[in-house]
């Protein structure tokens, strides 16, 4: 019952900051106000809080799409011209920015798109006791843009996004056999003309991100309210005999997360010394929709990155104790990442709880659009999270 209470303040809290912010993209104001909101709200019940200006690049993350696009139609255009060796030299320009700017988060594309600032906020709640350990709780209050291959035939989602991209491969190989054969005269219609048959569907990635933005509820501020309200909860026991005694809670609502992880990046970076003083624990939370689909990340950024196995496997236990279905999976390679990869990088053990299905073929069919409200969060999937991660420091508090 406890439980359910505690998830019903998360559902106020979002519903409160959905009303007054609106759609919240990372680099605007809505995003910053929100995290100056937040602040505002840890800052009545926690120890110590902090607010962290940063920059990013915005739009940066996803230049490489409408690179690709452009890539391959000027790399058509050269096969036409006889001219293969262009072809080749475009065509590896842009899978090369794709495998850096989308596979390994490297900020390649950064320095040519407008630099906006940024803001994370943070609060902290000190434990009895001498501290021996801290918990990240964590989720993120800036929203995404509308991804139109959710709305507008999600089926075809992954045909459209991986296959464009196969296409892109296949169209190097073209080139190539082009340049290597260049005497055959029957090569020279036809290799163009498969190309160019190939932007069909190349082509449709122009209109992968459109300019709206989602409300972002349960991406990700239902996140950012869990690690909100159960921090809280933690600072009202701390005169009672279920006190925490020796764990610190650090409640972060990172920003620019759909800008490539930048906030949680920036976040690792800046609190280097104080997330390596004690051992750490993040325990970052991302798309909370549907308890039937709960599970904990056992690898993160395009599964580049290894979160800590042992981490997800408790809290998978737990939730198993507690009759919660779940289970532990790795990120498929595509499938983008989370932002417990940035502080698994410096080293902290960390995982992220899920609560939707997250391939490149299924995902929640409100993720990244217009229907993402805090109608289609079910209060159950908040509830079991708050149940397990509770379950899991109280039973680690020692
Ligand atoms: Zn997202």
């Amino acid at each position: 019952m406890r439980y359910e209470t505690l998830a019903k303040d998360v559902f106020t809290w979002v519903e409160q900051k959905i009303k007054q912010h609106g759609p919240r993209l990372a680099g605007e104001d809505p995003s910053r106000n929100a995290a100056d909101d937040i602040y505002k709200d840890l800052e009545s019940f926690s120890d110590s809080v902090g607010k962290d200006d940063f920059y990013i690049h915005q739009g940066a993350f996803l230049g490489w799409i409408r690179i690709l696009v452009l890539a391959y139609l000027v790399s058509v255009v050269f096969l036409w011209l006889k001219m293969p060796l262009f072809s080749i030299i475009l065509t590896i320009s842009a899978i090369l920015i794709l495998v850096l700017q989308f596979f390994l988060y490297l900020p390649l594309l950064d320095r040519f798109y407008p630099k906006k600032l940024s803001r994370n906020v943070y609060g902290i709640i000190e434990p009895k006791e001498e501290v021996k350990r801290q918990v990240i709780l964590s989720g993120h209050h800036d929203s995404a843009h509308v991804f139109n291959f959710f709305i507008h035939q999600p089926k075809l989602y992954n045909l459209r996004t991986t296959g464009s991209i196969g296409i892109v491969i296949f169209l190097l190989v073209l080139s190539m056999i082009h340049l290597i054969f260049k005497d055959v005269v029957i090569l020279n219609l036809i290799i163009p003309i498969i190309a160019s048959l190939g932007f069909l569907l190349v082509g449709q990635m122009w209109f992968f991100s459109s300019k709206q933005v989602s409300p972002g509820a349960g991406d990700n501020l239902v996140a950012s309210g869990v690690s909100l309200v159960l921090g809280k909860h933690y600072q009202a026991l701390k005169d009672s005999d279920t006190s925490l005694k020796h764990t610190r809670i650090i409640m972060i609502s990172f920003d620019a997360e759909e800008e490539g992880l930048r906030g949680a990046r920036a976040f690792a970076r800046a609190h280097q010394a104080m997330l390596r003083k004690v051992p750490t624990t993040m325990i970052n939370m991302d798309c909370l929709y549907d308890e039937k689909e709960l599970f904990f990340l056992t690898s993160d950024l395009n599964n580049f990155v290894k979160l800590d196995h042992k981490l997800a496997e408790e809290l998978y236990q737990t939730g198993n104790s507690l009759g919660f279905k779940t289970k532990t999976q790795p990120l498929a390679f595509l499938t983008g990442g989370t932002d417990a990869a940035e502080l698994a990088k410096i080293g902290v053990s960390a995982t992220t709880i899920i609560g939707m299905p997250w391939t490149n073929d299924q995902r929640s069919n409100v993720y990244h659009t217009p229907n993402d409200t805090l109608d289609h969060v079910n209060l159950e999937v908040v509830k079991q999270t708050i149940e397990i991660i509770d379950t899991w420091i109280r039973k680690t508090d020692i």
